[in-house]
């Protein structure tokens, strides 16, 4: 028994990458994207289940990260995906990772970095079709970067790649938009360097158009087992990887009218009984969730009542129950024959899957299923 801890099935997520590879088809590699510590899961042993199910090359956002996972998977292409200050540009390069580049004066200071060095940096050069966030907007500054990397002997010119904002939104036009935009800038670079890897996908795009594969795709979410349209992963042949559990530390009887939590949020309308589950928002269990979540025990759904303290919620057990201190209680996952899904919780929380399996805090461990 432990007070809270996050179980990891390492084969769901090997199978789900093997899933991915399949709609892929032949043509496209797999990036497992394990940055944030891989969703909230750890992104060590993710990136090692994702390898196992066939993805070749992995990714991440910041220079920490780039350090955790070069350094253990040094023989991997690993794909730095953020902006970079010039500090952190050296401990990618020193990680052996790949990075991204969308300006002249950038790609000068990564030259200059990578012949310090004495290692040439592998470079992606991002167009912006769309999403506003990094990379160029200018399809001539892609290719001038492009021939630029090309011609210095301390770049290798890797990739040419862009980020969709409306892959999940099924009725977007703009998803094709961003394709068309990206497809003329990539053919024209291919043109000129046919060897560069053009990559678009995340999940979403992977499951919604093989026009966005390419030659790689950058797959999150689904790794993980989540949803990227928000529905129910088994429609799309993916398996939650994680499981969020504690335990009923204490039951008490409530008479009517006895209250609950921070400000009296919640009375016992009729005599019952309240479960004590020692985890909170210290862990990650959001306090929107206040009066407004479930939790699973002895396989049934019990309603979450009062406020969610930083250690602690509660739950209303009903008049009889037989839920016993030391009992099972899972706020993510399965038990018996239900199951309460990411998507689920982040519905309750007007936000997605992503944000919830992120939000779980470093003081709940991660252990294998
Ligand atoms: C996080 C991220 C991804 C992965 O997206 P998912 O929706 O989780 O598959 C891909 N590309 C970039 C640039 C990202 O930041």
């Amino acid at each position: 028994m432990e007070r809270a801890v996050a179980r990891i099935d390492f084969d769901a997520i090997r199978a789900n990458c093997t899933r991915l590879k399949v709609e892929l088809g032949d043509g496209a590699e797999l990036c497992a994207v394990v940055k944030a510590d891989g969703y909230g899961h750890g992104a060590d042993g993710c990136a090692n289940a994702a390898l196992a199910g066939g993805a070749t090359r992995l990714a991440v956002a910041t220079a920490g990260e780039a350090a955790q996972v070069g350094r253990r998977f040094q023989h991997i292409p690993l794909l730095t995906m953020g902006a970079l200050t010039a500090e952190e540009v050296d401990i990618v390069l020193s990680a052996g990772s790949e990075l991204a580049v969308w300006r002249e004066g950038f790609r000068r200071l990564l030259a200059d970095r990578a012949r310090a060095q004495g290692r040439p940096a592998r470079v992606h050069v991002k167009f912006d079709s769309g999403m506003g966030r990094l990379g160029t907007p200018d399809p001539e500054e892609v290719l001038a970067l492009a021939r630029a990397c090309d011609a210095d002997p301390s770049l290798e010119l890797a990739g040419v790649w862009t980020h969709l904002a409306t892959a999940d939104e099924p009725d977007s036009a703009f998803f094709d938009e961003q394709l068309d935009r990206f497809e003329r800038v990539a053919d024209a670079v291919r043109a000129e360097f046919p060897a560069v890897v053009v990559h678009a996908a995340n999940s979403a795009a992977v499951f919604r158009d093989r026009r966005s594969h390419f030659d790689m795709a950058r797959c999150g979410v689904a790794i993980y087992g989540l949803d990227p349209f928000q529905g129910d992963p088994a429609e799309r042949g993916l398996a939650p990887a994680l499981s969020l559990r504690s335990y009923v530390a204490d039951v008490k009887r409530f008479p009517p009218g006895a209250s609950v939590g921070y400000g009296q949020r919640w009375a016992a309308p009729v005599e019952t009984w309240v479960g004590v589950v020692p985890l909170g928002y210290g862990d990650g269990v959001r306090r929107g969730l206040s009066n407004n979540g479930e939790v699973l025990v002895r396989g049934r759904r019990q309603p979450l009542v009062g406020t969610v303290s930083m250690d602690n919620i509660t739950i209303d057990l009903g008049p009889d129950t037989e839920v016993e201190p030391g009992d099972e209680a899972v706020l993510i996952g399965a038990q018996g024959d239900d199951a309460i899904l990411a998507e689920e919780v982040a519905a309750r929380l007007d936000t997605i899957n992503y944000e919830v399996t992120c939000a779980i805090s470093s003081r709940v461990p991660r252990r294998p299923k």
